[in-house]
């Protein structure tokens, strides 16, 4: 599901500069010109370490503790469960898991010794490998096992790549993830290279959460053990319904159920908002995450209507309306009077600009006074134009977009005084104000997915109402 809509890009933005300002000095907030409304997303002022950090530090503490009394011990063979550890720890804090050693999986692991190369911005594996003394045939043969390929050729920064030498600087194996759940080791000898995969135990587990905001959606998300990517996630979820940037009110509160993915005892990453509910200004909405039997994955309220809207009311994270719909305005640059038949968002040059909606693209390319412009057909009679961007993106005329994909940047091409996006909405080919016109409800489920919905459902919505009376019993 495409997750842009202007409240989470707000959020997004909230979210960067608040983690930000844990380092730095605390700078304004431009977003919106209200800070107030900065606040009740992320409280503004530094805290002082959390009680997350303090445990962090405590455990790493510990950890170096544990750490240096092994160096100490005897070194006996193989001696990793010594009993001094148990003799020592006696407290009961959170020490986070410690990432398990995958080399006893593979077997040919035993006496090597991994040196991990970490992926740089701009490299290529070809680079990577060549510096490591990978042959380009050898290389080649790993690329023909298709099943490597998305591995090797699409890496990104940060990705990990293991090789082992031999005392004489050969490369005697070398190592990569697949992908989540798979380990490749491939070993050099005399009589060749040889590839052995071994699985990875992954896990997705399934947390919960419960918070009621006094300050902001952020604190109470963490007090309530939530991490930031997983705030901005239900944010997302019911970005549609709630104005996150406005809405919110202290004593509203939300219940989740979220899962996270383990590999051997690690976390890997988010997982996703499974069901939630969130109570604003005493209205109470619901999300629940359903991927259809065609295998889309949407929010649906608990009745079964999707959250998300065939229409994204805003596709730019805009910083000002800097002009309104209107059928005669003096123009800014021709100077007399004409009609506005959009609507203009002033954002920096270069932000991203969203198709408000799925649908094909019909034109790119230049009109006069329009600049640079896209106009996508909607189907059902709608139709919407984007105009002055800087730059397009990859999406070409006759391709099919979906509603929050990225299709230009802001600029000011054509005839324009400032950098924004002039967004027009289209009824039948006749112009309408997109901050007015009705838009068209999505799709609701048909009645045999909404069976199966509901079967599906009803578990995740049961264990929220458990959670949500727990929270009600415990807070008398
Ligand atoms: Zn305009």
């Amino acid at each position: 599901m495409p997750q842009t809509n202007r409240v989470a890009h707000f959020i997004r933005l909230t979210a960067h500069r608040a983690a930000r300002g844990r380092h730095l000095p605390r700078r304004h907030f431009h977003f919106y010109k209200s800070h107030v409304v900065h606040s009740w997303l992320r409280k503004a002022t530094a805290a002082p370490l959390s009680w997350r950090h303090r445990h962090w530090l405590l455990a790493a503490i510990l950890f170096a503790a544990v750490a240096v009394i092994g160096l100490l011990a005897p070194r006996g063979a193989n001696a990793t469960r010594d009993p001094i550890a148990s003799d020592f720890i006696t407290l009961d804090l959170p020490v986070p898991p410690l990432p398990v050693q995958t080399q006893d999986t593979a077997p040919p692991d035993a006496d090597i010794d991994w040196r991990t190369v970490s992926v740089q911005p701009g490299q290529t594996v070809g680079a990577i490998f060549h510096a490591q003394g990978v042959s380009g045939n050898d290389l080649h043969t790993l690329l023909l096992d298709s099943a490597n390929k998305d591995a090797l050729v699409r890496i990104h920064p940060g990705e990990e790549f293991a090789f082992a030498h031999a005392t004489d600087g050969h490369l005697t194996a070398l190592r990569f993830d697949r992908d989540e759940k798979t380990q490749v080791t491939v070993t050099f000898d005399a009589k060749g290279m040889h590839q052995s995969t071994a699985a990875r135990d992954v896990e997705r587990r399934s947390e919960v959460a419960h918070g009621i905001i006094t300050d902001s959606l952020f604190d109470a998300a963490n007090r309530a053990g939530m991490d930031d990517a997983m705030v901005i996630k239900l944010a997302d979820a019911f970005g549609y319904d709630i104005d996150f940037a406005q809405d919110l009110r202290p004593g509203d509160s939300f219940t989740v159920i979220y899962d996270s993915v383990w590999r051997e005892g690690e976390k890997l990453r988010d997982g996703d908002i499974l069901a939630a509910y969130f109570v604003n200004r005493g209205k109470r909405f619901s999300a629940i995450r359903y991927t259809d039997s065609r295998g889309g994955t949407m929010f649906y309220s608990a009745d079964g209507r999707p959250l998300r809207k065939s229409f994204l009311r805003t596709p730019v994270a805009f910083t000002r309306i800097s002009s309104f719909f209107s059928l005669a305005r003096l123009h800014p640059i021709l100077g007399y009077t004409r009609a506005h038949q959009g609507v203009d968002y002033a954002a920096p040059t270069g932000t991203p600009v969203h198709a408000a909606g799925d649908g094909r693209i019909v034109f790119r390319g230049w009109q006069h006074g329009y600049g640079n412009v896209v106009i996508i057909d909607h189907g059902r009679h709608f139709s919407t134009l984007y105009g002055h961007m800087s730059r397009f993106a990859n999406e070409r005329v006759g391709q099919h977009v979906s509603q929050g994909q990225t299709i230009g940047f802001v600029g000011m091409t054509g005839l324009a005084t400032g950098p924004h996006l002039h967004y027009e909405f289209r009824v039948d080919g006749v112009h309408r104000n997109p901050l007015t016109v009705t838009l068209p409800k999505p799709e609701p489920l048909p009645a045999a997915e909404f069976a199966r919905f509901k079967r599906e459902s009803s578990p995740m919505l049961a264990k929220l109402d458990k959670l949500d009376s727990l929270q009600l019993a415990s807070a008398k």
